[in-house]
């Protein structure tokens, strides 16, 4: 296979002309082109308003050596495919069936690779199935009426399913676990171009069918999904699992069990703290979400104000502060919605969703600073979540529940919001105007307003004073790391393998997923 590197092209170009170019960069005929795939496809906007698609290609050709010989460049180059390969298979389903905690893309990776591979896994949700759980968000965004249980944080494909669905990751990647979570995404109904482009993205659309449709093939293939069936209680003697009890009435024997229960399961984290499972806590990120109209950022970033062939434009911005703090934005979603994300009555946090078409009218993104256990006031390791919880509690507070909602200026000012000015808030979730400032500690507040100032340098018009602040971002990564030995994945019990992001392994949805699959091949490892 021949591979194309920095292959550059208009923006606008048809798929004629990237056949063409290809066919000219290889110096052949159409008839040796027998086949090309895009592996990946980004942009470049250096010279705005030229905006250009720059890809890498696999071309199979004719006589590949003598074609290899002739172009000579180093964007081009032999190379082998590498497929991803799940280690174990079982040859009957095994006695003790694992048991994975959570349905998120930790717990529903693992669970889709223990099934295919005939381990038949037991997956327990403490949520609803999608169809339900959609029901039990809307009705929330709609009235207030929160249900512990079924929100944007608990059900069916866990966090990840109300979000923007964006898939890129920093981790790396030699044993190919990202492709095979790209794959299966595709396989079970996310659009193809996820496999190529730089910046990977479903949305909540499209999302809440993947997951559905990988229930569906877990159950195919002998695994079993159980929905509203909370784990209450680790069963542990002599310092092994032997099993788990749901809903406080019903034992689950089991000696493998995965805890892949997310950031949000604060009543969880303390059954393990009280279990005496080791944890510490670690450092997270607080802060708000911000709100631009989109055609901003599309202007700032492409100098076109509505772009027909490119995606609505995102951005990734950091400062660090004279004050000796980082500020960054996290998880922006172009063409998005700030949601209400809560999950415990009281408190609120918010977060950002989008459609796979981001055709919304704004782009959001949390702007937040990092926290360390040096700022929760006490050396517990569930500092951090309390931390949390007071935040949240501030921000229910505020604005009765609604999500508070303020003006930039009138943030700089620290002084109550009263009417929006030029951007309005596209939120899901009841929303009010307020003084957000009021929730954050100082330091976080003050190194957000100069963070802002900082991004307008790169981004023009981000500190627009009618840009909107809401808050509180506050459920951005674990606020625990729950031990493992990197060795055979088990934490400090024999037989419990703790997972994805609230365990502190993970960070996003495809991070989170690829833990999961590595958590399935040291099961399986134990199991075969
Ligand atoms: P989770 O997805 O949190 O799943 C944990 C699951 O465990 C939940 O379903 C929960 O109900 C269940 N559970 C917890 N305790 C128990 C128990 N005791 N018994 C049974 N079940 C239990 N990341 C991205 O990469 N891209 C994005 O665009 C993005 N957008 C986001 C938007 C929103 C609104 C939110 C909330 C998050 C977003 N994230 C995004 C973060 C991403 O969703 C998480 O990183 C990811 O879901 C973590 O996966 P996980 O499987 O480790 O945990």
């Amino acid at each position: 296979m021949i591979q194309i590197s920095q292959l550059k092209l208009p923006c606008t170009h048809t798929q004629q002309e990237l056949r063409e170019k290809i066919e000219r960069t290889l110096r052949i005929r159409p008839e040796e082109l027998i086949e090309y795939s895009i592996e990946k496809q980004s942009i470049d906007a250096r010279k705005k308003p030229q905006i250009f698609y720059v890809y890498t290609i696999h071309a199979s050709v004719l006589q590949e050596k003598k074609v290899f010989k002739k172009v000579h460049s180093k964007n081009i180059t032999i190379v082998e495919k590498k497929v991803y390969q799940f280690p174990f298979h079982a040859e009957s389903i095994p006695a003790d069936r694992p048991v994975i905690i959570g349905s998120g893309p930790a717990g529903l990776f693992c669970a889709y690779m223990l099934a295919e591979h005939g381990f038949a896994p037991i997956l327990l949700e403490r949520g609803k199935a999608i169809e339900e759980r959609k029901k039990d968000v809307d009705s929330f965004w709609e009235t207030g009426k929160l249900n512990p249980e079924s929100n944007v944080q608990f059900g069916e494909g866990g966090a990840g399913t109300f979000s923007d669905g964006k898939l890129n990751t920093l981790v790396k990647d030699p044993s190919g676990r990202n492709r095979k979570v790209l794959e299966i995404f595709v396989k079970e109904g996310a659009p193809e171009e996820i496999l190529y482009v730089n910046k990977p993205h479903i949305g909540t659309d499209l999302l809440m069918n993947v997951v559905k449709n990988m229930r569906k093939t877990i159950q195919s293939n002998g695994g079993e999904v159980r929905f509203e069936s909370k784990v209450t209680e680790l069963c542990i003697t002599d310092g092994k699992i032997c099993g788990v009890v749901i809903n406080k009435e019903q034992f689950l024997p089991a000696k493998s069990v995965i805890l892949a229960i997310g950031h949000s399961a604060r009543d969880t984290f303390e059954m393990l703290w009280e279990k005496q499972i080791c944890m510490e806590a670690k450092s997270f990120a607080v802060g708000v979400r911000v709100e631009h109209p989109q055609k901003l950022i599309n202007y700032a970033q492409y100098q076109l104000e509505l772009p027909k062939t490119l995606p609505a434009a995102s951005y990734k911005v950091t400062a660090q502060l004279s004050n000796g703090r980082g500020v960054y934005s996290f998880c922006m979603c172009p063409g998005g919605y700030v949601v209400n994300a809560s999950s415990e009555e009281g408190r609120l946090a918010v977060n950002g969703m989008s459609y796979h078409s981001r055709a919304g009218e704004n782009a959001n993104s949390a702007i937040i600073v990092t926290v360390t256990p040096k700022d929760y006031g006490s050396d517990h390791p569930l500092a951090g979540m309390e931390f949390q919880r007071k935040l949240e509690e501030k921000a229910f507070h505020l604005a009765q529940g609604k999500i508070p909602v303020q003006r930039y200026e009138d943030f700089c000012k620290n002084r109550a919001t009263d009417s929006f000015g030029t951007v309005h808030p596209s939120m899901k979730g009841n929303y009010a105007p307020a003084n957000v400032r009021e929730i954050l500690p100082e330091i976080v507040a003050t190194s957000i307003e100069e963070g802002i100032r900082c991004f307008d340098q790169k981004l023009q018009g981000f500190a627009d004073p009618d840009a909107l602040l809401s808050g509180v971002e506050s459920r951005t990564s674990s606020p625990v790391r729950i031990s493992r030995d990197p060795s055979t994945m088990e934490g400090s019990v024999k037989g419990l393998y703790p997972c994805g992001e609230g365990a502190g392994y993970a960070g996003g949805i495809t991070s989170a997923a690829m833990d999961g699959i590595r958590m399935a091949e040291a099961v399986a490892g134990e199991l075969r």
